[in-house]
């Protein structure tokens, strides 16, 4: 997918560009350069979009050289931290593409349980800093996710309904602003930015480093994935629902419907098979979780019930074989402010209908700790609502496009009328635009984030993202 956003790049000096490379540590690359398709290509292989540069950076002060010569030279700019958002806007046309993902430096500190990670770090890199002492910060479901942008949206995963958000363990940030200078910023320094920063996402700054707060995890959980047939999905998701919502916070469990994909770590038998189910991460006393868990693998007759004790690394990295990178993807989402019955015979409906076996539903549970974080101390928005919901395609040929994209909005839209109002933020694809941002954190909420804006980006220079618009844009016509 091209989409046009700049052509200024074109008419760069061959001295400017030089000595913006010469500045750098990391390398700049160029189209015709024999690593620019690998380096310019993300996880979602619709997005084709060729940046006159990009500047993978090594250390902070390349990030800044890289943002003062955007600048200079009045470049789009976009930022990758590990290239997982659906929407594409890691990668630019046209313009300067800031590549962070050389940048995975972790360090653990024990005595407070905290970690710093540089902002090209991914999940799997968090993980496993943070397990080597039985630590970990709350973050998503697949290994490969960039903690950056995962962060700055929100971060959903299998230790939030215990722990919270990611963004709620998020307590400070080195980053770069728009106008090229290194902040250091904490509750204490910056408090108005850190809300922002909380949900806000890329809108305010190029994060290069994010500090967290640490819990004790695992190294052993109890979890899996339990699996019935398609035809039983109506009544599996109404015991669900009120198996979910009496569950304690040390259980998160996210409510699936797919066909089940083609790859090792999913059993042969069940290749291709249609099946409504629930992953699950018990992180308390094992015994207990057992005991908890014992009627949701009782309900029924499962197809597949994989709930074991495992090591908590093992579990983070179970979906990652069924979301390839290069794949074209596509989704749509929504906040729900419960499961009805009326929406889950819409959800079962639709299901069957679903055809690739890289498409799936996805219901995360929240409520617990992420409902417990008042409305307004953060920037992500919805914290009441019961269920966030990801309706997603993934497809191998491109001419399977226009069909996978159909199927995933008709179901979107049979799912609409039962939205708690917009989606989360790091489920919205490239078509998604103001208005979902606005309708997502409402007037009040977008308001706010508009004036933050208007502090640290004024001329929208960090734009490819769910934007925030500055609410007193200064003259540029970039913005
Ligand atoms: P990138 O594509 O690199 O960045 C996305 C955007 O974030 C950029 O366009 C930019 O606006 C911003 N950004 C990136 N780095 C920085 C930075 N250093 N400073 C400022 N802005 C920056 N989300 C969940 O919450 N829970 C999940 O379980 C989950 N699972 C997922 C599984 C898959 C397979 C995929 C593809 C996505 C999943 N997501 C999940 C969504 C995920 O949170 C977003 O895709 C997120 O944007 C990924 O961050 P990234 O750094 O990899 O993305």
């Amino acid at each position: 997918m091209r989409v046009s956003q700049d052509s200024t790049a074109r008419s760069l000096s061959k001295r400017a560009v030089s000595e913006f490379d010469s500045a750098l540590s990391g390398d700049l690359i160029r189209p015709g350069d024999e690593d620019y398709d690998q380096v310019r290509s993300i996880w979602n292989g619709m997005i084709d979009r060729r940046p006159a540069l990009i500047a993978r950076c090594k250390v902070v002060a390349d990030v800044i050289e890289a943002v003062r010569f955007a600048r200079r030279h009045s470049l789009v700019v976009s930022v990758r931290g590990g290239g997982h958002g659906v929407s594409g806007n890691a990668v630019c046309e046209g313009g300067l593409m800031i590549d962070l993902s050389e940048m995975t430096a972790t360090h653990v500190d024990t005595q407070d349980a905290t970690v710093t990670a540089e902002a090209g770090a991914l999940l799997g890199d968090l993980d496993r800093a943070t397990q080597a002492f039985g630590l970990a910060v709350p973050a998503g479901t697949v290994s490969e996710t960039g903690i950056a942008g995962l962060t700055l949206g929100g971060g959903l995963g299998w230790l939030m309904r215990k722990h919270g958000l990611t963004c709620d363990n998020l307590i400070g940030v080195d980053m770069v602003t728009a106008d090229g200078e290194f902040l250091r910023a904490d509750d204490d320094t910056h408090p108005e930015l850190m809300w922002g920063l909380r949900g806000g996402g890329g809108n305010f700054g190029i994060v290069t480093s994010f500090r967290y707060q640490a819990h004790p995890v695992g190294p052993s959980v109890l979890a899996g994935f339990l699996f019935h047939p398609i035809a039983e999905a109506e009544e599996f998701l109404r015991f669900y629902q009120e198996y979910a919502a009496q569950a304690p916070d040390e259980l998160t469990t996210i409510a699936v419907i797919r066909i089940m994909p083609p790859v090792a770590t999913v059993p042969e038998e069940l290749h291709g098979a249609h099946v409504v189910g629930a992953g699950v991460c018990y992180i308390g006393d094992l015994e207990e979780g057992d005991r908890v868990l014992q009627p949701f693998r009782d309900f029924g007759t499962p197809i597949h019930d994989s709930i074991q004790t495992t090591r908590f690394t093992d579990h983070q990295a179970a979906l990652d074989a069924g979301v390839p990178a290069g794949f074209h993807y596509y989704e749509k989402a929504e906040s729900l402010p419960d499961l009805s019955s009326e929406l889950i015979r819409t959800l079962a409906e639709h299901g069957e209908k679903l055809t690739s076996p890289y498409a799936f539903v996805g219901l995360f549970q929240m409520g617990g700790a992420v409902s417990r974080v008042a409305e307004q101390d953060t920037a992500y928005a919805n914290r009441g609502a019961a269920y966030s919901l990801i309706i997603s395609s993934g497809w191998e040929n491109p001419s399977d496009t226009d069909d996978q994209m159909n199927r995933v909005r008709s179901f979107w839209k049979a799912a609409r009328p039962f939205s708690a109002g917009g989606a989360y933020i790091n489920f919205m694809s490239h078509d998604d635009g103001q208005e979902r941002v606005i309708e997502t954190y409402g007037q009040h909420k977008y308001r706010r984030l508009a004036d933050l804006k208007s502090i640290y980006d004024p001329t929208n220079l960090f734009r490819l993202n769910q934007n925030i618009k500055p609410t007193s844009p200064t003259a540029d016509t970039r913005a």
